[in-house]
């Protein structure tokens, strides 16, 4: 079978020399590991920075014309440490000195940050002795930034046909005319999983710090379990919905070709983490894959006598959000009412118009506002199979005194979302986690 493994490394995980010794360990242990993708070098301590971080910080001393040694200093001793540590060639150091001699106040901010990754990549490359590959030409975005598959497919099939080993900075591509640029933040997953798409990979391996995905944040719950498996939708509303393991877009390129994604553990690499597949065999012993939440969304009732008898009063509605470019992420609907759930942010500083321009193209009676909703997701692709769950789930609310303002379930049934007060958010995550996973809430 053809086995061939994309390995996407974090900032963690190429923080300093030591860690770079253990990417290395864990690259060399499989044969299959050939596309390496690197993360700028992460912090290593408390009193450390990221190579990213320092870079957004370099751009803006040039634009503002603010003396920059300080900033270059910080970040050529990150590099310079792990090049020594690690006896490799001092070239690369040269080339960083270069590169600060050309920057100027016109030079873009894209270029400046993806050198994070750049160099980090260059050391990561001669330590591995794998060939590097600049992103610039391998990552191509059309104008639109929708990515140039076909171009892509190319360049690689060539590089790979020279080249079996090699290793990419992640986080960048290039536009049409060359120029660089970034993806958002913690972009370097989708770079990894691009590049499983192209080579068709066996897997698509997420080295981080962290040993898999858990099915709570660990700052609310303590100790919660680990996530063995989950699928790629699971995972997708579970990261919109605030998890934070691997960036959100980077679920579609692997999900496209059915590419299994493993998030391991660099400090642990024997711990099996989690994978995440198109579909799971159900196993009947688990209830829920996970729950997450965000905060800070504001509820907007619209009333109007009648409404359920005529048309085109939520059309109206939504053309006013459509205006301001507001999204929506949930549209509960009652007779003669409904509502719109809005993030809070997003309508702060234009809350009084839009409330006047809803209130005249629909017409209404009243307009209801409640801030500071929370949102909170309850995973499960079993709900579909069981009965009773969302009743256990609303009852070990209930029995805690938490009032439940908004409910939401698709009629795939892969999810409930509950929408509660702020000040309510930890203690429902508390309860529902206790519900379906014991211990004591
Ligand atoms: N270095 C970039 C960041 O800090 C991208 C990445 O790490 O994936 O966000």
């Amino acid at each position: 079978m053809y086995m061939l493994k994309v390995a996407k490394f974090g900032g963690s995980s190429v923080a300093n020399a030591e860690q770079f010794q253990k990417v290395k360990e864990i690259v060399l242990s499989d044969k299959s590991r050939s596309i390496i993708v690197t993360s700028a070098s992460g912090k290593s301590d408390q009193n450390d920075s990221k190579l990213t971080d320092l870079l957004y910080l370099l751009y803006e001393h040039y634009k503002y014309g603010v003396d920059a040694e300080m900033i270059i200093d910080k970040i050529s001793g990150k590099l310079s440490s792990i090049q020594k540590e690690l006896n490799l060639s001092s070239k690369l150091m040269d080339e960083f000195s270069d590169y600060v001699e050309s920057i100027s106040s016109r030079t873009h901010l894209d270029e400046i940050v993806s050198r994070g990754e750049y160099f980090t990549a260059k050391l990561l490359s001669e330590y591995l002795s794998y060939y590097f590959v600049d992103a610039k030409d391998l990552i191509i975005f059309n104008y639109d930034l929708s990515l140039n598959y076909q171009a892509m497919e190319e360049r690689l099939y060539k590089v790979l046909r020279d080249t079996p080993k090699i290793v990419v900075p992640g986080f960048y591509g290039s536009l049409p005319n060359g120029d660089i640029k970034i993806m958002d933040r913690g972009g370097s997953d989708i770079t990894g999983s691009i590049l499983a798409n192209l080579s068709n990979a066996s897997c698509y391996e997420n080295w981080t710090d962290v040993s898999g995905i858990l099915k709570a944040d660990p700052r609310i719950i303590n100790n919660p379990k680990q996530i063995d498996v989950i699928t790629y939708d699971e995972l997708r509303e579970l990261s919109y919905m605030g998890a934070s393991v691997l960036h959100e877009e980077a679920i579609f390129p692997v999900k496209e070709k059915n590419i299994p994604i493993q998030i391991l553990n660099t400090n642990d690499p024997t711990n099996k983490g989690t994978t995440i597949l198109n579909t799971v065999e159900t196993e009947r012993k688990q209830e829920i894959t996970g729950i997450a939440g965000k905060k800070d969304f504001s509820i907007i009732t619209i009333f109007k006598a009648h409404m359920s008898n005529e048309r085109g009063t939520l059309l109206a509605a939504l053309r006013v959000l459509d205006t301001y470019q507001l999204r929506v992420e949930h549209i509960p609907t009652g007779i003669d009412m409904f509502s719109l759930v809005i993030e809070t942010k997003h309508l702060e500083n234009s809350l009084y118009e839009v409330l006047g321009k809803l209130q005249e193209a629909c017409n209404s009676d009243r307009i209801d506002v409640v801030h500071e909703i929370s949102l909170i997701a309850v995973v499960s692709r079993f709900m579909k199979q069981k009965t009773g769950m969302s009743g256990r789930l609303f009852g070990s609310l209930g029995s805690k005194g938490i009032n439940i303002s908004l409910i939401s379930q698709t009629s795939d049934e892969s999810n409930i979302i509950v929408g509660v007060n702020n000040e309510d958010y930890d203690k429902t995550i508390q309860t529902i986690y206790h519900e379906f996973e014991g211990g004591v809430a």
